[in-house]
């Protein structure tokens, strides 16, 4: 038998690492239940595909240590511990950098004034706003430096809720859930439009997280408005799938009248596809 090892499936009882058993009273150290003995090799694998990974794009002054699976579980442990220790670093540094979030919500030494489509005016600070849209950066500055900087920016096509929501973003880097789901069109939209490549990533993993039958016309109309590929080849691969139920709904109607040509490429996705379907069945049937 290879390297003596008895691989048992049943109970947990039969193994040296998992056992509840106090270590006097385990099994001999060649019995490995079929958990444990999957679950390292998988690790195992994991820090061999991470080790090649990271050899290419290391950062040089990387804190971690190299993940060496050759060394064994022993040191894939080492680095687990590594790993957490960052984590936790990172976390005191989020918590640190939370004071951004407090700032927006009392107003404190608020600079500019922020006016939604309807609604009160937020007050934010124009450094933060800067740094996080080139775009917000050009508004913010003075034209041609004679003029004093101004101390209102329009954001009309938001509402004073999608504004909130855009701003709390741009301070905290994330957003409640409930806010998400309410907003994340919008924001996807404010996004491509003031060029705020980290909250586009955000949005585009929240749609995709959620893109199902009932979404899909709303998320290929959003897509194209803001010429986003991956949604629009995603949001496309869900309508063909469930081209009945969509296409017998009211919602499309109303998509059709607005989106004529959404509606032209859905038909040639969908001829596609269906001669995709005839090779496939022919050649089989061959
Ligand atoms: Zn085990």
């Amino acid at each position: 038998m290879e390297n003596q090892k008895v691989f048992m499936k049943k109970k947990k009882m039969d193994c040296c690492v998992c056992s509840p058993m106090a270590s006097v009273f385990r099994p001999p150290r060649n019995t490995l239940c079929l958990s444990c003995y999957e679950g390292a090799r998988s690790m195992m694998a994991f820090l061999d595909k991470l080790e090649s990974e990271t050899d290419v794009d290391k950062p040089r002054n990387s804190k971690v240590s190299q993940p060496n699976s050759t060394k064994g579980i022993s040191c894939a442990l080492k680095w687990m511990k590594e790993m957490q220790e960052m984590q936790k670093e990172e976390n005191e540094r989020m918590g640190f950098l939370e004071g951004f979030s407090a700032a927006l919500r009392d107003e404190l030494h608020s600079d500019v004034q922020i006016k939604p489509g309807d609604g009160p005016s937020i007050p934010a600070h124009r450094a933060l706003l800067a740094t996080k849209s080139e775009i917000l950066r050009t508004m913010l500055e003075c034209d041609e430096c004679k003029t004093p900087p101004k101390d209102t920016i329009s954001l009309p096509e938001l509402s004073h809720e999608e504004l909130r929501c855009l701003l709390e973003f741009l301070y905290r880097g994330t957003l409640p859930k409930e806010e998400v789901e309410k907003h994340v069109y919008s924001l996807l939209i404010a996004a491509d439009k003031y060029e705020i490549p980290f909250l586009k990533k955000f949005c585009e993993r929240e749609i995709l997280m959620v893109l199902d039958s009932s979404n899909a016309l709303e998320v290929l109309e959003v897509s194209e408005v803001c010429s986003n590929s991956i949604l629009k080849e995603s949001a496309m691969i869900s309508i063909v799938k469930h081209i009945e139920d969509i296409v017998f709904s009211t919602r499309y109607d109303s998509f059709a009248l607005k989106n004529a040509s959404l509606c032209v490429e859905i038909t040639r996705s969908l001829l596609r596809e269906a001669k995709n379907r005839n090779c496939v069945q022919s050649s089989l049937s061959n």
